[in-house]
């Protein structure tokens, strides 16, 4: 059985006491109003980690992601932030290589699976994004683009780690643009990037990964996305900054 999940993106949003505002009023509502079985993360900036991390230390629904990690474990790197230091806030999720850092870090798919590793060996699930371009989809291209994603940054994992991982599928063209991928294209992707993943693991192994949908998902269009066969969940980007349409997201399964 695979996991269910809604993982938010925060980004570059929210100051200490927004953010605390935000993952309490999330928090209460999963309380009251939590109807599926589903596993919910906050992926926040750095900052945040660990008041978030303690907030919602006692319960394992709700989970802390960062939102990077550093190719480095410790040393002379001004700035970065290490696996370890994540992990020593309470956060157990990290997102790697989501299109904005591939895009504005110019994070390669070598990098990205440095990351992978360092935060599988400290015991961080890593929330792997892969997605195309609009020039990639328009050229046809866009299956083997982002099979070429997981190939080089997740097929060097053994079986055990890549049991860890989760992915998740955003299409370039549709995050933060109010474009959605169609269920229909959604669940394409979702299916071909999971007989990829058989291919190289095994079906057993594939049929058990969560592969989350990202892009412009929201209430009034993740029932649909979330019914599709291989569409495991959400990673949530503008419409994780609202609780109540957060929550509703979480609770469209
Ligand atoms: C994202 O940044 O991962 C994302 C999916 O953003 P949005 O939901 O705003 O499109």
């Amino acid at each position: 059985m695979r996991k269910k999940i809604v993982a938010g993106n925060w980004k570059l949003n929210n100051t200490m006491d927004e953010g605390i505002k935000l993952a309490s009023e999330i928090e209460n509502m999963m309380k009251d109003e939590l109807r599926t079985d589903v596993t919910v993360v906050l992926g926040t900036p750095f900052i945040h980690l660990s008041a978030v991390g303690k907030l919602t230390a006692n319960t394992d629904k709700l989970n802390v992601a960062a939102q990077d990690c550093s190719t480095h474990g410790s040393g002379a790197y001004t700035g970065e932030i290490s696996v370890s230091m994540i992990k020593s806030t309470g956060a157990n999720y990290v997102i790697i290589g989501h299109s904005e850092r591939r895009e504005y870090h110019h994070e390669t798919n070598a990098e990205l699976a440095i990351k992978v590793d360092l935060a599988l060996k400290e015991d961080l699930t890593p929330i792997f994004c892969c997605g195309e371009s609009l020039d990639i989809r328009e050229s046809g291209k866009h299956g083997a683009f982002v099979s070429e994603q997981l190939t080089e940054s997740l097929f060097h994992l053994s079986e055990a780690q890549i049991k860890k991982t989760v992915i998740a599928y955003e299409p370039i063209w549709a995050i933060g643009t109010g474009v959605t991928a169609s269920s229909a294209q959604a669940q394409e992707m979702h299916k071909a990037l999971r007989s990829h993943v058989a291919n190289r693991y095994g079906e057993t192994i594939a049929d058990n990964i969560s592969i989350l949908y990202g892009g412009s998902c929201k209430p009034s269009n993740a029932n649909e996305l979330f019914s599709q066969p291989d569409i495991d969940g959400g990673l949530i980007g503008g419409a994780s900054l609202k609780s109540r349409d957060f929550m509703d997201i979480i609770n469209s399964f």
